[in-house]
């Protein structure tokens, strides 16, 4: 079997994982732990100098990190990442904030990356890199003489050319992805639009089964949805609605619905869309004021991009003015919260909600939304309520789905529900545990490692 190499912004050291948010963090721990193998990227520390990687070995898994200097972090991480690729990706131009500087720090920090990382591979290691700020990191393995197969996967959505064009490199960082052997994505639509980026301004060829010939050279592209392990997940579920953490909150309803949300606290989440739909459904239903309590836990990611610390400080605001309006004496509409929970706790939090409002402007994948489903009851699943614009509406499609720009058809989703016979909860439920158990984590990584490292 060939040595697997994840490459990643952030390593998760071991003992880490767990409490890290983020989707690519869940999917790689899963996918190193299951073959072992060696983990390569940033170590979330900042050196004045730079200094050798730092290796650590635990259950058959190799850790090889290495520090950022403050230049690399504000120019490479916190610049072109994630205050230009992660604003395009996500469709939100006017928050794109592109500096030439941060472009050449984004180029430097993963040209040091691949140098630091080369000597560490074997002639024979499968190479996985992982999302938008590695995307140069083929090129420049390359550049220091790996041989090795090479793959990258993009947890974010790809943009379609109207938008993308508004990254002045936006050449380079096609031609980047085209030094690769593979490139995976996670819907068809981000597949679709990074063919057509290639078609009509790299004058490239796509061929119908995802054989690409651009720059030079000759690539594979897919789509890979990603996925969770929806068995492990329930029975975390079915044994953590018996834990305090989860028994208190289930005593605070006094027999109250819970609708929960999950997110990190990012823009593409539409969380200010969601505060303000659940407002509009308490004003449309209010028969339903005193019988819901909308739960909408948000960790704080990121503070140090100026947006982000803005974001924070608008939904304070708009939780405070939503329990304002219509909380009573005796009841809260609306719990809102910045802190982060165990898996564990979050697993039983899903399960005893009637209602998951999922409801993101633009999203990856967003593997909350699969999260929940797995943790339902079988007997008594709740409703998931999703966004056309998460990835996994694409494979979700008996979710209820509605508009997160339409705060109406939000509301009137959440009477929908709020009232759905128990027949139709265990129906759709039912369908959508058949497409977590097709795709899930180990379908996601077999199917693009078997596709990485078979014959051209
Ligand atoms: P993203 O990768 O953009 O954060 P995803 O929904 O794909 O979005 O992945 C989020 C992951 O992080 C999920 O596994 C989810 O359970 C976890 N997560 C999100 N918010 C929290 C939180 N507040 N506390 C603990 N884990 C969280």
């Amino acid at each position: 079997m060939r040595r697997l190499v994840i490459v990643s912004n952030r390593v998760a050291l071991p003992g880490e994982g767990a409490q890290r948010s983020g989707g690519l963090v869940t999917g790689v721990v899963d996918a190193l732990h299951h073959s072992g193998g060696l983990w390569f990227g940033w170590s979330g520390k900042l050196k004045s100098a730079r200094s050798p990687p730092r290796l650590v070995e635990a259950d058959g898994v190799t850790y090889a990190t290495v520090d950022l200097t403050r230049a690399d972090y504000d120019g490479y991480y916190s610049g072109l990442s994630n205050a230009a690729l992660w604003p395009l990706f996500h469709y939100r131009l006017d928050l794109v904030n592109f500096t030439r500087q941060d472009f050449a720090a984004y180029l430097r920090v993963n040209a040091l990356l691949a140098d630091t990382l080369a000597p560490l591979l074997k002639p024979n290691d499968l190479v996985w890199v992982h999302d938008y700020h590695l995307i140069p990191m083929a090129e420049e393995l390359r550049r220091v003489g790996a041989a090795q197969r090479i793959g990258f996967f993009l947890h974010t959505p790809f943009p379609s050319l109207g938008v993308l064009a508004a990254l002045p490199h936006y050449l380079e960082i096609l031609k980047s992805l085209c030094a690769y052997d593979l490139v995976g994505f996670q819907t068809i639509e981000d597949l679709t639009a990074f063919h057509d980026a290639i078609v009509r301004r790299a004058g490239g060829e796509v061929s119908a089964d995802g054989r690409i010939h651009a720059f030079d050279h000759d690539l594979r592209s897919g789509v890979f949805p990603i996925g969770v392990d929806p068995d492990a997940i329930a029975d975390m579920a079915a044994r953590a609605v018996k834990s305090r953490t989860t028994r208190r909150l289930h005593e605070s309803l006094q027999g109250r619905k819970l609708i929960i949300g999950v997110d990190r606290l990012d823009y593409s989440k539409g969380l200010e869309h969601r505060f303000k739909a659940f407002a509009c459904f308490l004003e449309d239903y209010p028969e339903q004021r005193n019988h819901v309590r909308l739960l909408q836990n948000a960790t704080a990611t990121r503070s140090e991009v100026p947006e982000y610390c803005a974001l924070r400080q608008r939904l304070g605001a708009l939780a405070g003015d939503v329990a304002g309006r219509y909380a009573r004496l005796d009841w809260a509409p609306i719990q809102y919260l910045n802190r982060s929970f165990s898996q564990h706790s979050l697993a039983g939090f899903f399960r005893i909600s009637s209602v998951a409002l999922v409801t993101p402007l633009r999203d990856g994948m967003n593997l909350v939304a699969k999260e929940y489903v797995a943790a339902q009851n079988p007997e008594d699943p709740g409703v998931l309520i999703l966004s056309p614009f998460a990835g996994a509406a694409y494979e979700l499609d008996a979710a209820l789905i509605a508009n997160p720009f339409d705060p109406g058809a939000v509301a009137e989703a959440l009477q929908k529900a709020l009232q759905m016979p128990i027949e139709e909860r265990r129906e759709r439920w039912r369908d959508m545990m058949e497409v977590l158990h097709r795709n899930n984590i180990t379908a996601w990584r077999e199917s693009f490692l078997g596709v990485l490292g078979s014959p051209i």
